[in-house]
């Protein structure tokens, strides 16, 4: 079965709001075995909402709207679905008195408007709602010799989850036959999405059940997996076979299996190995740092740092002797190490990473273009450096400076 998802309110057509709440429900089917299949987002106008709705109906056996079942103008939820499905809406004399109720416990008198939350449609049942006053509603139907699924849930996601959890999940389960879903997120650092797409394309298209996407963010690529089955074993085990392949083929480049980030591995791995981590940083401003600690118990094996964005500190906290930087400038090969391995001196730690490279926009030249990064690594074993030359705006060059260094501190543990 495939569920469609609309969400009603025009504030979520500005920049201002997101649809958050059909991602909460699209997590909620997938866990009953539901794929989304669309996802819609209309404003508070009828003639819209109508449009979308018959399309719905056309392509969808399940059709979850959000929103628009207030008591103002402007909620238009309920008009439309009747419109749609040519059903008429019936005001609820016990909804009203509950609603009059409700007021008067808050020593409010009911205005007029809120009467509309009262309409319900020709052969929906009533969901009650426990957080506010727009009562859901349910409807199970054919139309057009297809079986259909409708809800109709409040906007505000607290009372939008109270629905769906107390009365949707129940009955959606007694009336869907059992599928499952398996899934795995496969990550890689600092690959590109084309070579990565390259090696295991031809083996996952040859898993035409397993759906596979690839997602490509700054210095991440991540593969995800998914697979329907009769049984949650059978699903498991075809997701568990492609993921073997691939790690066959791709090796250590992944870093991830279960949908840890690198800064989690980074973690895992130096507590292991009993190992301490110092960085000094330039042109990412601390940026290294504060992904490290944003993990809690990092303090056990990150020992500090220091944000060094002028020559004169590079000198005075990463021990950068000044000739130095005189002579291959700040952002170079010899500055970067030198920066790791004063950081790690000073700290005492096992290892000390260096960051310095020129994020831009402006402060480029021709032999030290924007996006020119060199990240440094000291341990017991020596030094290493990269030189990268980064695409994108000032944040993905910074945010791939730091995912460098994270994935060159994974490798030196592995
Ligand atoms: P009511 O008018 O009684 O509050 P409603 O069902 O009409 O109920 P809306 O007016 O559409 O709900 O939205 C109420 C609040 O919920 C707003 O703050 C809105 O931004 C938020 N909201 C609505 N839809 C969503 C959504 N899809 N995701 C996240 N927040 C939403
Ligand atoms: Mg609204």
């Amino acid at each position: 079965m495939n569920a469609e998802i609309i969400a009603v309110g025009s504030e979520l057509l500005t920049p201002h709001r997101q649809d958050t709440n059909s991602l909460y429900l699209t997590e909620k089917l997938n866990e009953l075995g539901i794929e989304v299949r669309f996802k819609c987002i209309v404003g508070d106008d009828a003639e819209g909402l109508t449009a979308a709705a018959k399309l719905a109906m056309r392509r969808s056996d399940i059709i979850i709207f959000s929103g628009g079942l207030g008591p103002t103008e402007d909620d238009l939820t309920r008009e439309a679905v009747a419109d749609a499905l040519g059903l008429k809406l019936q005001r609820d004399p016990e909804i009203i008195a509950k609603l009059e109720e409700r007021f008067a416990k808050r020593g409010m008198k009911m205005s007029a408007n809120n009467a509309k939350q009262a309409d319900i449609l020709t052969s929906a049942a009533m969901l009650p709602n426990t957080l506010g006053t727009a009562p859901g509603q349910w409807i199970s139907g054919k139309y057009d010799g297809d079986e259909r699924l409708i809800m109709l849930l409040p906007g505000p996601p607290y009372e939008l989850k109270a629905m769906f959890e107390g009365e949707c999940m129940s009955r959606l389960r007694a009336r869907v036959p059992a599928q499952h879903i398996a899934w795995r997120t496969l990550k890689m650092a600092m690959m590109p999405e084309s070579q990565v797409d390259g090696r295991v394309a031809p083996i996952y298209k040859t898993y035409s059940d397993v759906e596979t996407t690839i997602l490509a963010g700054a210095g991440e690529i991540q593969l995800h997996l998914r697979c329907r089955k009769d049984s949650q074993a059978e699903a498991e085990a075809r997701v568990e076979e492609l993921a073997e392949k691939i790690e066959d083929e791709l090796g250590d480049a992944i870093f991830s299996r279960k949908g840890e980030t690198i800064e989690q591995i980074v973690s895992y791995l130096l507590q292991m190995r009993n190992m301490t981590l110092a960085v000094a940083e330039s042109c990412t401003g601390g940026q290294l740092a504060e992904r490290i600690t944003s993990l809690s118990g990092s303090s056990r094996y990150f020992l500090g740092g220091a944000v060094v964005y002028s020559n004169e500190l590079k000198t005075q906290f990463a021990n950068v002797p000044k000739a130095l930087i005189k002579q291959h400038g700040a952002v170079s090969r010899e500055v970067a190490a030198s920066m790791a391995e004063g950081i790690r001196k000073r700290c005492l730690s096992s290892y000390g990473v260096g960051i310095t490279g020129v994020a831009g926009p402006s402060g480029g030249t021709e032999q030290k273009p924007v996006g020119l990064v060199y990240i440094a690594l000291a341990g017991e074993e020596g030094t290493q450096v990269v030189e990268r030359n980064f695409p994108g705006d000032r944040k993905r060059i910074r945010q791939f400076s730091t995912q460098q260094a994270l994935e060159m501190i994974r490798r030196a543990l592995l």
